[in-house]
């Protein structure tokens, strides 16, 4: 028989489609390592609700949407399993009793929460969204994951389940295994804003789901160096994400190189340079499009697959519960 292979859980928030920054910083990992790990690719709809809770709609139309742009870079939904979280209840579950072992300061020094929590009004925001790093932590551990290939922002979260884990394991004996962060290529791609990062909920995406005509649209009217009025102006490459994103993206290093080079010396023009990035945007995201053009027609299968994969979920949570009532000693009558 083979050798079990080791387990990567990860996720994504369904309140909206997916964009280059998830390709860059997770999706193309994830790609990667599908064959040589089990993975546990997870829809957090619990997180989603806890800055999200008035608008449904908008959660239930992107936990298909999530799936069909998973199915359209190429996850195996067969090898692997697409997961609706809370369709795992087990996942509150064990959110509830880690929060139990998580002290309160450890979340209020969580500097990725800090910052999200910036953009939410204190007196709105939800003891949910609050807590939900202790949920993310629960979701990695529940499949006892050893792998957690992420963005820059979710290396505080990674952290936090590295502690909690260790913390369990000491008070209650050796359950969980202490997963590893793996971050992508890009760590954290800018907005076309020029915003740090891009994120569905800011107005600064382009999306694998965006036509060729979106595209070229968003890039002619994307930020790039503030200090640069004319062509002729030496050009900046730092902080400017045209020039990040044909790094990401455009697999012609020659021309890259080449117009970095013009461009700090002031001999090409922000439109040539744009040009050339939608053009290689739009052959990349080509056979993304055409993927989702096929699953598009088979809405039924993609449903298929979320369910099957929860299915399997589920039974793997039942089982590290038991193990984690039985550490705890939460088991009273037999
Ligand atoms: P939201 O704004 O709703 O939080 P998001 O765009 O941040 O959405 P998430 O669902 O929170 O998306 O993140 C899913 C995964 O994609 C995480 O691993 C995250 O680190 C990664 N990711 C998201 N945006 C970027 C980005 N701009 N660059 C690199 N990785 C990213
Ligand atoms: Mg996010």
């Amino acid at each position: 028989m083979a050798p079990t292979k080791q387990r990567i859980l990860t996720g994504i928030r369904p309140t909206g489609a997916l964009h280059l920054g998830h390709y860059i910083g997770a999706l193309e990992n994830w790609l990667r390592l599908q064959e040589q790990y089990e993975c546990f690719f997870l829809i957090a709809d619990y997180q989603a609700l806890g800055d999200h809770i008035e608008e449904i709609d908008r959660i239930r139309k992107s936990v298909l949407d999530v799936a069909l742009d998973w199915l359209s870079v190429g996850l195996n939904p067969t090898d692997n399993a697409f997961v609706i979280q809370s369709y795992v209840p087990e996942h509150a579950e064990l959110t509830l009793l880690l929060s139990m072992i998580t002290p309160m300061g450890r979340l209020e020094r969580n500097p990725t929460l800090k910052t999200e929590m910036q953009r939410l009004e204190s007196e709105s925001m939800s003891v949910g969204f609050y807590t939900y790093p202790v949920s993310q932590v629960a979701d990695i551990l529940l499949p006892k994951a050893h792998l957690v290939p992420v963005g820059e922002d979710q290396i505080p979260h990674i952290e936090m389940t590295r502690e909690i884990a260790r913390k369990f394991n000491r008070l209650y004996g050796e359950v969980f295994p202490e997963p590893k962060a793996l971050v992508g290529r890009i760590p954290r791609l800018m907005g076309t804003d020029g915003q740090a990062k891009m994120s569905k909920s800011l107005d600064n995406c382009i999306h694998l789901s965006d036509d060729a005509a979106a595209v070229t649209e968003r890039v002619r009217r994307m930020y790039t160096d503030p200090a640069r009025l004319r062509a002729t102006d030496p050009g900046h490459l730092e902080g400017n994400p045209v020039f990040m994103y044909h790094d990401a993206f455009n697999p012609n290093k020659a021309e890259v190189d080449e117009l970095k080079e013009r461009y700090v010396q002031g001999k090409v023009g922000d439109v040539e340079v744009k040009k050339k990035l939608a053009v290689a945007l739009n052959a990349f995201l080509d056979p993304i499009r055409e993927r989702r053009a096929y699953y598009e027609q088979r809405r039924d299968d993609v449903a298929a697959a979320l369910l099957d994969g929860t299915r399997r979920a589920r039974a793997i949570a039942a089982q590290t519960m038991l193990e984690v009532r039985t550490a705890m000693r939460l088991i009273y009558l037999d």
